[in-house]
């Protein structure tokens, strides 16, 4: 069966199908008409989606399609399409691909010359950001971090010092640890917004600077409860770092490739005439990795 215009070579189509992270209301209306078409539909957890699916009085069957299956199962799911029918991809609420299952089938539908279809609709990153109050003209996704604190802190090192707003999943029992660790590594003033149960009763959209943060969710059990995404304002360099040029950014990266940090904006000050303080902030600051 087909969900909508037939292929003309005679493959079915792979919808990927966004569904709600809360509230039911907001699957669009393509998506109840593709859920309902479709032959199949790929879900991550069958029992889960049964219950959605029975909600809006959709009957087409199911088949699991979870992050343990997906790369060996995948291959069930392409022979359908191979075969002309047309297949839904969903997973358990939102995006399919993001932080959740699909990645391989729709890698595997791909390179079967399949035709992929994206159905837009909730996820949970772009429902935060578009409430946060943060920058968004550019922005990092960071999925969930380790669980272990040592590659936790390692993550978050890697982009201390990146300018875009920075978006974390994060699972409520490790969420105070994540934002101590935040703490640590981005310092207590850096402005974070918590985003949690967005679209459901309890929704909650908190700024505060990361040490106040903390303190926040520490005092408040509820806080810890619930699906959570995390949003931390960009590295914004310090004032001081301003004041170089990019002229005197130029000569000091040269001088760094050859001299100590100190030294090198010892020279730089000399050459430019920006300040050495500054100077050496920058180079501390822009050290190569
Ligand atoms: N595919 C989903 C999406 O498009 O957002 C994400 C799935 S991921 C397995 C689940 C994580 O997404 C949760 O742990 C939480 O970090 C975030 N999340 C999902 N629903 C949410 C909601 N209603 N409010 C806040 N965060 C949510």
């Amino acid at each position: 069966m087909s969900a909508s215009t037939p292929q003309l070579n005679g493959l079915g189509t792979l919808y990927v199908v966004a569904t709600p992270i809360g509230n039911l209301d907001d699957i669009s209306a393509r998506a109840l008409r593709i859920l309902a078409e479709v032959s199949l539909i790929a879900a991550e957890d069958t029992r889960h989606s049964t219950r959605l699916l029975q909600h809006f009085g959709i009957r087409t069957p199911l088949a699991a399609c979870h992050e343990h299956n997906e790369r060996e199962e995948g291959g069930r799911f392409i022979t359908r399409l191979l075969a002309g029918d047309d297949v839904a991809l969903i997973s358990d609420a939102g995006t399919p691909l993001i932080s959740d299952p699909g990645y391989h089938l729709v890698r595997q539908a791909r390179a079967a010359n399949v035709t992929v279809v994206p159905v837009p609709g909730a996820c949970a990153l772009i429902a935060g950001l578009s409430a946060a109050g943060l920058p968004s003209d550019r922005f990092v996704f960071e999925g969930f971090l380790p669980a272990k604190q040592a590659a936790r802190c390692t993550r978050l090192t890697a982009v201390q010092h990146d300018p875009r707003t920075l978006i974390f999943y994060e699972a409520p029992h490790r969420l105070l640890d994540s934002v101590a660790d935040m703490c640590d590594v981005f310092g207590a003033d850096r402005p974070a917004v918590l985003a949690r149960e967005l679209t459901k009763t309890f929704e909650t959209i908190k700024d505060l600077p990361l040490q106040q943060m903390h303190d926040w969710i520490a005092a408040d059990v509820n806080q810890q409860r619930g699906e959570c995404v995390l949003l931390i304002a960009g590295y914004q360099a310090p004032v001081e770092a301003l004041e170089v040029s990019l002229e005197a950014q130029r000569v000091l990266m040269l001088l760094m490739a050859e001299l100590p940090p100190k030294r090198a904006a010892a020279l730089a000050a000399e050459i430019t005439g920006v300040r050495k303080n500054a100077l050496y902030q920058w180079a501390l600051d822009n050290k190569p990795a």
